[in-house]
């Protein structure tokens, strides 16, 4: 099936009347089916089911199962993928893991791209280790230079939040690996992004999350991928009662359970998962390869539009598609006004400080005549200095 004949699907999204939602990296619109499945979650299933929920309703196993529909779209197979809390807790029970299996060397390795809570979390458990570790920041460039004989774990985010760049997965895991260091990736910006085959790449963890181009909602459960051969030697560092081998023995001393069930920890979100589940038949039939066509036909299209029409503007992303994910950002002194001022005109992307307008593309419910319409919009902006109006520069919470 030729990609046009299956994206986008909007009719399976709630997208509000004449909105260009250009801001899926940061939380997917509502699925239809999302909504319809947590109403009937919340009253047909805790409603009249209560507490019985657990077994007849399959609450228990949502982790695991939903795991491994995520599995599937990140190059992973069954079983190697449970959801469970937020990402800034799945990259410290990676971090910990990964540390506990390199006793020997004390260096995290990750770059200054890197989104803030991973660098604070690596921060705060390096502190709570009290035991020499330290975290070590290099340049995105200077990844390769930087892996050496001391580093027990490179931590990175594929995709960088900013402004777009990919890293190559395989290049870097290899050379984490000759150097006998642990490799975990971040995927918060790449799981229904870009097209991720975890099991050829070999790196032994990776998280990410599921609100964002997987549309699971404000708050939905992050991921976590533990490489088959090694689940069952991990030391889990949050013993958590469901990720005991037993949890209804309600034995006094932690045993871990088996494989990737060992990273959960406390009771599931059911209503989120829920709607994650409902959220992830949009992937139906959808190959991440159709995705990442779309998307950079869509990117590519904005950059030439966008750039060609707005001069003022400079590309602060990539301009190869080969080293750019799902999204793309243009530097602007005044770029937080901009955004506002396009936000007022129902075009929604957002602004990252201290001069980044980001703006993703999602080919699942985005397309060409979506971009057009953004591009006009926002040459108009530039073009009449509309950003200029004192309401667009208050800054809020939320940016
Ligand atoms: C979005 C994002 C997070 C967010 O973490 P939460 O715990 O879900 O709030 C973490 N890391 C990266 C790389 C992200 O892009």
């Amino acid at each position: 099936m030729s990609k046009t004949a299956i994206l986008p699907r909007k009719d399976l999204f709630h997208l509000p009347d004449g909105l260009i939602y250009l801001d899926g990296n940061s939380l997917g619109p509502l699925p239809r089916s999302a909504s319809e499945r947590v109403a009937k979650t919340v009253s047909s299933e805790w409603g009249d089911h209560l507490i019985t929920g657990w077994n007849v309703d399959g609450w228990m196993e949502q982790p695991s199962r939903i795991g491994n529909r995520i599995a599937k779209l990140v190059g992973a197979s069954d079983a190697t993928v449970v959801l469970g809390d937020t990402l800034s807790i799945k990259v410290y029970q990676a971090l910990s893991s990964a540390l506990s299996m390199k006793p020997d060397r004390k260096v995290i390795l990750s770059d200054t791209g890197n989104f803030p809570t991973d660098l604070y979390m690596a921060q705060g458990l390096v502190s709570q280790l009290s035991d020499g570790h330290e975290l070590k920041l290099c340049e995105p460039e200077n990844v390769l230079e930087a892996i050496d004989e001391n580093v027990a774990v490179v931590m990175l985010t594929h995709v960088d939040y900013r402004t777009g760049r990919m890293h190559d997965m395989e290049t870097i895991t290899r050379a984490a690996h000759r150097a006998g260091a642990v490799m975990i990736w971040d995927l918060a910006h790449s799981a229904g992004a870009v097209p991720v085959n975890l099991e050829a790449v070999g790196c032994e963890f990776a998280v990410g999350c599921t609100y964002k181009y997987l549309n699971g909602g404000p708050g939905a459960p992050a991921f976590i991928y533990i490489r088959k051969d090694l689940a069952d030697d991990v030391r889990p560092a949050l013993c958590g009662w469901l990720g005991h081998d037993s949890p209804f023995a309600f034995e006094q001393s932690y045993r871990p359970a088996k494989a990737i069930e060992r990273m959960r920890v406390g009771t599931p979100p059911v209503l989120q998962m829920a709607a994650l589940d409902a959220a992830l038949d949009a992937w139906d039939g959808v190959s991440m390869d159709d995705i990442r066509a779309a998307s950079v036909e869509l990117c590519e299209l904005f950059i030439n539009e966008a750039g060609r029409r707005c001069p003022q503007l400079q590309l602060a992303s990539p301009r190869k598609s080969e080293l750019r994910g799902s999204q793309v950002s243009f530097a602007f002194e005044e770029g937080y006004a901009v955004i506002q001022a396009l936000v007022a005109r129902k075009v929604i992307g957002d602004f990252r400080a201290p001069d980044l307008m980001r703006f993703g593309f999602t080919p699942l419910y985005i397309d060409r005549e979506d971009v057009l319409k953004a591009c006009d919009i926002l040459e108009e902006i530039m073009r009449d200095k509309i950003w200029d109006e004192e309401k667009y520069k208050k800054k809020q919470a939320v940016t």
